[in-house]
C-alpha cells in the first residue's frame, strides 16, 4: 500500500521530492496532436478524441489497458508518475482527462460507482457542516445524506431549489454546499445553476451539480458557475449498460479542489478499475451521436404521451408545456431523453398493466443506455424514501419514468399505444353503485 501519490511533491518533505520521468509520449512527436491543443474542436470531435492519442510504444489508436496494480520505481524516488493503481493509473488518467475536457473543468477523478462519486464529494465537508439538497434528488443520494446525518452529524435541508427565496432563507453560517440535480429525477424539474451558484458563492459554499441526467454533451455546469460536477458514468457517458462508474470534477481554475477530490478518492479507496475506465472511454466516443438519437426518439414519445387521454401530465423539458422551458433552453443544449408521466388513474392495477405489457421497454432501474427502460419510482428508484418524503417530493404511485433509448420512435410509440389500449377500465368509470 502506498501513499506516495497522495503526498509526493506537496511542499513539506523536500528530502523526498519525487522526480517523475518525462512521459515517453511527450517526446513522441509525430503520433498526433493532443485534442485539447486543437483550438475550437466541436462537441462531436471532442468526444472522439478527448483524452486519447496514439500510444507511443506501438502507435495503438486506443489507449492501452494497464491492469497492473503496482508500478516499478527506477530508484528510491523516481517513477514514471504512477506507483499504485488505487492512487493513479494511466488508463484511468485517459478517462479523467477526457471528462475534464468535455466538462471544461480543471481535473477529474473517476470512481467505482456514481454513489462513490457522491461519497467523495460529500467527504469535502468538514465536521459540523450544513448542506442544502434538491428535494427530489436521486434516491441513493438521499440515502447517503440520511446516513451522513445519523453517522457524521451532517445537517441537511431538502428544498425545491427553484424557490430561491427559500434557499436564501435556509442558508446558515455552517452551510458549505448546495447539492443540485438538474433535471431532477424523476420529475424533470430544473434548477437555475447560475442563480444557485451565485447565492452559494456569496455565502462561501460550494455548488455541486449531479450532471448524470444530461451529461456534458447537453449541459456543462461549470459554464454556469458550479464548483463541482458529479457523474454516474454508468448512465449516458458509458451508455451501454455494461459498467458502473462515477466521476467528480473540479471547476476550471480550481486545481486545489481537483487535487482534493483526487486525494479523497485515493484515501477512501473508491477509485475505478482500469478495465471499467477503458469501457467508459470507449462509450464516450459515441456520446454525442447517441444523444442526438436519444433526443429525437424522446421528443416523439413525449408528444405521443402528451396527447393520450389516459395521461394527466408528462414531465419533459422538451414540451412547450414544461413550466421551465425557458430555463431549459438557456441552460441546456437539448431536452435530454428522460421523461416521466402520470396516469389519470394511477391505481396499482393500471400501473402494473402498463409496466407488464410493454415489450420494447425493459422494467429496470438505471437510465442512459441505448435500450429503453421503464421504471416505477415509488417502488423502485425512490423506494428508500419514506412515503412522506415521496409525497413531499411529488412522487406519486401513478408516476412512470421512461429512459428513452436510441430505438426508432415509431416502435416505442406502437408499444406504448398497445399498453394504453388494453388498459383495464378505470374503477371510477364503472357505475357509481359498484364503487362504495
Ligand atoms: C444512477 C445515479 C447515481 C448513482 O450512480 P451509480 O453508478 O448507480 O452508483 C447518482 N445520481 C444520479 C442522478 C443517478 O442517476
Amino acid at each position: 500500500m502506498s501513499d506516495t501519490h497522495l503526498d509526493s511533491n506537496i511542499p513539506g518533505n523536500p528530502a523526498y521530492h519525487f522526480t517523475i520521468l518525462p512521459p515517453e509520449r511527450a517526446t513522441g512527436a509525430g503520433w498526433g496532436q493532443r485534442p485539447e491543443l486543437v483550438p475550437g474542436a466541436r462537441a462531436l470531435t471532442r468526444c472522439v478524441h478527448a483524452g486519447v492519442q496514439p500510444d507511443p510504444a506501438y502507435g495503438a489508436v486506443m489507449p492501452p489497458l494497464y491492469l497492473s496494480s503496482t508500478f516499478a520505481f527506477k530508484d528510491i524516488c523516481t517513477n514514471a508518475g504512477y506507483d499504485y493503481t488505487r492512487s493513479g493509473n494511466p488508463t484511468r488518467a485517459c478517462l479523467e482527462e477526457a471528462l475534464t475536457i468535455l466538462e471544461g473543468g480543471s481535473g477529474a477523478t473517476c470512481t467505482s460507482t456514481g454513489m462513490s462519486a457522491v461519497i467523495v464529494a460529500l467527504n469535502l465537508l468538514p465536521v459540523g457542516s450544513h448542506l442544502i439538497c434538491t428535494v427530489d434528488c436521486y434516491g441513493g443520494t438521499f440515502r447517503a445524506l440520511e446516513h451522513a446525518k445519523k453517522t457524521y452529524g451532517l445537517e441537511v435541508t431538502y428544498l425545491d431549489l427553484a424557490d430561491l427565496d427559500a434557499v436564501k432563507a435556509a442558508l446558515r453560517p455552517t452551510t458549505r454546499m448546495i447539492w443540485v440535480e438538474t433535471p431532477s429525477n424523476p420529475l424533470l424539474r430544473l434548477t437555475d445553476i447560475a442563480a444557485i451558484a451565485k447565492l452559494a458563492k456569496a455565502h462561501g459554499a460550494l455548488t455541486a451539480v449531479d450532471n448524470t441526467f444530461l451529461s456534458p454533451g447537453l449541459q456543462r455546469p461549470f459554464e454556469h458557475g458550479a464548483d463541482l460536477v458529479i457523474h454516474s458514468t454508468t448512465k449516458y457517458l458509458n451508455g451501454h449498460s455494461d459498467v458502473v462508474g462515477g466521476a467528480v470534477l473540479a471547476a476550471p481554475g480550481n486545481t486545489a479542489l481537483a487535487q482534493q477530490i483526487q486525494s479523497l478518492n485515493n484515501l477512501l479507496g473508491t477509485s475505478q478499475s482500469p478495465h471499467d475506465c477503458f469501457l467508459v472511454l470507449r462509450g464516450l466516443k459515441t456520446l454525442q451521436v447517441r444523444l442526438k438519437q436519444h433526443q429525437a426518439t424522446a421528443t416523439e414519445v413525449a408528444a405521443f404521451l402528451d396527447a393520450r387521454p389516459e395521461v394527466r401530465v408528462v414531465h419533459y423539458p422538451g414540451l412547450a408545456s414544461h413550466p421551465q422551458r425557458a430555463l431549459a433552453e438557456r441552460q441546456q443544449d437539448g431536452p435530454g431523453a428522460m421523461l416521466s408521466f402520470e396516469l389519470n388513474d394511477g391505481s396499482r392495477e393500471r400501473v402494473d398493466h402498463i409496466l407488464r405489457s410493454l415489450r420494447w421497454f425493459t422494467l429496470a432501474e438505471s437510465l442512459g443506455g441505448v435500450e429503453s427502460l421503464v421504471a416505477h419510482p415509488a417502488s423502485m428508484t425512490h423506494a428508500s424514501m419514506t412515503p412522506e418524503a415521496r409525497a413531499k417530493a411529488g412522487i406519486s404511485d401513478g408516476l412512470i419514468r421512461l429512459s428513452i433509448g436510441i430505438e426508432d420512435p415509431a416502435d416505442l410509440i406502437e408499444d406504448l399505444r398497445q399498453a394504453f389500449e388494453t388498459l383495464p377500465v378505470p374503477t371510477i368509470a364503472t357505475h357509481a353503485g359498484a364503487h362504495i
